[in-house]
């Protein structure tokens, strides 16, 4: 299938699938509301206090699953959470946010699109990285690269082939919601699947138990109960296993794209060190702003002990003076397999997503802490084995200051 086809194949089931949860829910109501509480709980069998119980229960997770459904699909068709395309992706695409037929009919000329990491040493949007204390990155120590948005991946961002763009902290392509579940919609996804899961446990029981009584009794069997317990069967079940499996992606702070060969994963960290600290026999080092060509410290070694590298002694050296005080060296260092640099705790995984009080747990209102992004250290609140990774590095645990103490903010 091609990538159009998936598109339009995609597209198609998004508009109607909304329609049938529609009919679903529709005749789950008729079915608790008509048949349940007021033909049979009522009428026949005089129980008016389960009647009304169902019906609050049933009425209750009726309305914070349609909530929840629909934060979640306005979230994902309005802001998804892409990553800003580069500058060469956009000339490309003809416009910002444009379709991607432009680039194709260049495939189909035989140009190839695919873009090799920018060798700029100022290529825009480094200093995002850079500023940083810690980033994921590739072995020369520059950041992750997307070929197709051509710019570069902040940790945790990956690209969307539905899309054609990189969605960050990105998780899944939803068909039930019509678009790709990234960061600023997985909270509130994963209360729909509960509160889904929830309704459907309402209308199982419900159903079940007045079918189970008209049985015993020998009443003849409703068949539009029989109905119902076959369609909350199966998304009783379906969103059932969804929430359990999102549930723990909370709990491990994943995603469902983290977890694809997550046991034999191996994370490249870039981790701020001292300015101009050297590499040794376990690690590279890399200096951050990259040096251009024929710079005097394009060896990337150096440091005379008290951190002013260079001084200004002619006007020339001047731009190489500033630079050399915004200078910043990383460490290239490796995760053991199976790491997960996000990890904080069950408690802490749950609140950068969940929210840090029950109405943020309960209501589609605020969007996860994680989607903040006010975080100097790095894109993501990182855990204790970014540290664990510096010691067995041989490195001292926390970043330090440099020589001269300029280098913490
Ligand atoms: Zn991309």
């Amino acid at each position: 299938m091609s990538f159009e086809s998936t598109k339009a194949a995609s597209r198609w089931v998004t508009r109607v699938i909304p329609v049938i949860l529609a009919v679903a829910v529709g005749y789950a109501t008729y079915v608790t509301v008509a048949r349940v509480c007021v033909d049979y709980l009522i009428h026949d069998r005089q129980q008016n206090g389960s009647a009304v119980t169902v019906l609050v229960l049933y009425f209750l997770f009726m309305f914070l699953m349609i909530a929840t459904y629909l934060r979640t699909i306005v979230t994902i068709n309005t802001d998804p959470g892409l990553v800003p395309l580069g500058p060469l992706a956009v000339s490309r695409r003809g416009s910002r946010y444009g379709s991607d037929k432009a680039h194709r009919a260049d495939d189909l000329e035989g140009q190839p699109y695919f873009m090799a990491p920018d060798s700029n040493p100022d290529s825009p949007g480094l200093e995002q990285f850079y500023t940083k204390d810690v980033f994921i990155c590739e072995t020369d120590g520059r950041p992750k690269w997307c070929s197709e948005c051509c710019n570069w991946k902040p940790d945790r961002a990956h690209h969307s082939s539905e899309l054609n763009r990189c969605v960050l902290r990105m998780d899944h392509y939803c068909p039930w919601a019509g678009g790709m579940v990234g960061e600023n919609s997985f909270k509130f996804f994963v209360q729909f699947t509960t509160y889904t899961a929830c309704y459907c446990g309402i209308v199982l029981g419900a159903a079940g138990s007045s079918l189970t009584k008209q049985m015993n009794s020998g009443d003849g069997v409703d068949g539009f109960l029989v109905g119902a317990l076959g369609l909350g069967g199966f998304f009783g079940l379906f969103t059932f296993m969804m929430t359990i499996t999102s549930l723990r992606y909370v709990l491990l702070n994943m995603t469902n794209v983290d977890l694809l060969g997550s046991r034999t994963k191996v994370y490249q960290l870039a981790v701020r060190i001292p300015r101009g600290s050297e590499g040794t026999d376990s690690y590279h080092v890399i200096n951050y702003p990259l040096a251009r060509p024929g710079s005097s410290y394009s060896t990337n070694q150096h440091n005379n002990g008290n951190g002013a590298v260079a001084r200004v002694n002619s006007p020339n050296l001047g731009r190489e003076a500033r630079d050399s005080l915004a200078h910043r060296t990383f460490a290239i260092l490796r995760t053991e397999a199976g790491e997960n640099p996000w990890d904080l705790g069950y408690w802490e995984n749950w609140k950068e997503v969940m929210g840090t009080n029950l109405i943020d747990w309960l209501f589609p209102i605020r969007r996860s802490p994680c989607t903040k992004h006010d975080r100097n250290e790095s894109f993501y609140r990182m855990g204790k084995i970014v540290n664990e990774v510096r010691v067995r590095h041989g490195l001292a645990q926390e970043p330090a200051a440099g020589p001269d103490g300029l280098e913490m903010r």
